[in-house]
């Protein structure tokens, strides 16, 4: 509360005239540096100041325990699974927009407007140049193949990332289906599933694998030289597939927000909402942090575009996000992290 307090403080004397336009109090678990760009634009075009509170970790516990006395107005944070908590939690409200209507997809946003997708990542292939350089494309179906046995490496099936993964295959093909494709892929692993995302890029360039699941994003980090230059080698070293389910499209995550139950200003968190969709502000998203922007139309970042036209898997995220539970249990069934 102190922190909002001077947060509020520093904008009244920052913003000077700009708030005739009155306040929005966004809580958010994203770096400032990426959203600082859109806040600063968003007051110039409205005269509504943003009061930011960077909260790292336990967003919902802390709304939750504010109460109907919480000043926050807007809940910003990545992954689906997140937002879904959010709802559960009580601490959201439904709200709706002509904008947020026509920008955000409505497998993208929760059925009862209590949540928006803001900008995309979409968990991609990463296939050896040298060693595969000829692979075309690729269903997720296949990583389970006996083809690739020795030659697959991924980080740990509980990882948010690979649950949402695991969990879009539960909604769409059911459990066993599900089970028999992570022994497959389990089968194949050339190290055990643990590091990060863009460790799989790292292990190609080593000869340790051929081809991994990863963030389309850290693409764009390892190959603009953002994460250091021993990075961009292991970026090169990759060829990056968009891959679709059979019959189905490639499986996204997301960023988005939530306007907050109890919001002080809730007009001006629909109205910061409207603006994060509008191409000005999609476009700062694509260039902030290689993520596909959600609204149609706006390019992604060159790194990014240059993989191919990206066809989202049409599965309705609300619904993937109950399926979690039954992920996590069968990657711990079918020892996928032993
Ligand atoms: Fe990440």
């Amino acid at each position: 509360m102190a922190r909002l307090a001077l947060g509020a403080l520093a904008a009244t004397l920052t913003a000077g005239s700009a708030l005739a336009g009155g306040e929005v109090n966004l809580y958010t678990t994203r770096e400032p540096g990426l959203i600082r760009p859109l806040i600063e634009a968003f007051t110039k075009d409205t005269g509504i100041a943003v009061n930011t509170v960077f909260v790292k970790e336990g967003l919902p516990e802390r709304v939750a325990s504010e109460g109907d006395k919480s000043p926050a107005d807007l809940l910003m944070t990545v992954d689906f699974g997140n937002l879904a908590d959010l709802v559960d939690k009580g601490v959201t409200q439904p709200v709706k927009s002509a904008a947020l209507d026509e920008a955000v997809p409505a497998n993208l946003r929760d059925p009862a407007g209590n949540w928006y997708a803001l900008s995309l990542r979409a968990r991609v292939l990463y296939a050896s140049k040298e060693r595969l350089g000829d692979l075309k494309s690729f269903h997720y179906e296949e990583l389970a193949e006996p083809k690739w046995k020795g030659k697959v490496c991924i980080r740990s099936g509980k990882h948010p990332y690979n649950t949402a993964l695991i969990a879009t295959m539960i909604a769409r093909d059911g459990e066993e289906k599900t089970r028999a494709w992570l022994e497959g892929v389990k089968a194949n692993l050339a190290r055990k599933a643990a590091g990060g995302d863009r460790d799989v890029a790292r292990d190609i360039l080593g000869d340790i694998c051929d081809l991994g699941l990863a963030n389309s994003y850290y693409v764009g980090l390892m190959r603009s030289g953002k994460g250091g230059p021993e990075q961009v080698k292991w970026g090169e070293a990759i060829e990056v597939l968009l891959p679709t389910f059979e019959n189905g499209g490639t499986q996204v995550n997301i960023s988005g927000a939530a306007v907050a139950a109890h919001a002080p200003n809730r007009d001006n968190a629909v109205k910061f909402l409207d603006y994060l969709v509008s191409p000005e502000a999609q476009k700062i998203y694509a260039e902030a942090n290689f993520e596909y922007p959600v609204r149609a139309g706006v390019p992604a970042d060159p790194i990014i575009a240059a993989f191919g036209p990206l066809k989202v898997e049409p599965s309705q995220l609300a619904d993937i996000a109950r399926y979690r539970a039954a992920a996590s249990r069968l990657v711990d069934q079918t020892g996928f992290d032993n």
